[in-house]
């Protein structure tokens, strides 16, 4: 994430200074992305996002995709230990706990294992066809 390298192939892409970056996540319910939005999920080519959407089956009926400006850090996914008795609190759902930067009460007790960013000036993408990496890549507009 911090590299801002394709979570499907490893490879560069764009990078969110002053570019676009096209960001894929599972979406419930088909929620569109939402400006301010933190995520976990590493950025993602153009050609790599269809072949996910194709290919995986947690994605298959299900994604979101936008186009994004900035990415500003946001914080920490990973297992948060409870400060007394120092076991695993567990969540609900059997996933990670994301903790933002500003959480000081409880950033100390998280094994992170993904770091999170905020992504911001979010442009929906609803058809994954239509894209190539010249468009992804372009210059984000003036604000
Ligand atoms: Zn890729």
């Amino acid at each position: 994430m911090a590299r801002m390298l394709c979570q499907i192939c490893g490879g560069p892409t764009p990078g969110t200074n002053g570019k676009r970056t096209l960001f894929l996540v599972g979406a419930d319910g088909g929620r569109p992305i939402q400006e301010a939005e933190p995520t976990a999920s590493p950025p993602v080519h153009a050609a790599c996002a269809r072949l996910a959407v194709d290919h995986c089956p947690s994605l298959r009926r299900r994604w979101s995709a936008a186009l994004v400006s900035r990415t500003p850090v946001w914080g920490v996914a990973g297992l948060l230990y409870h400060p007394r008795t120092l076991t695993e609190v567990p969540r609900p759902d059997g996933g990670l706990h994301r903790v933002p930067f500003t959480d000081q009460e409880r950033l100390p007790w998280i094994l992170a294992s993904r770091l999170m960013v905020t992504l911001q000036d979010v442009t929906p993408v609803l058809d994954l066809d239509d894209l190539t990496d010249d468009i992804v890549g372009a210059a984000a507009a003036a604000p």
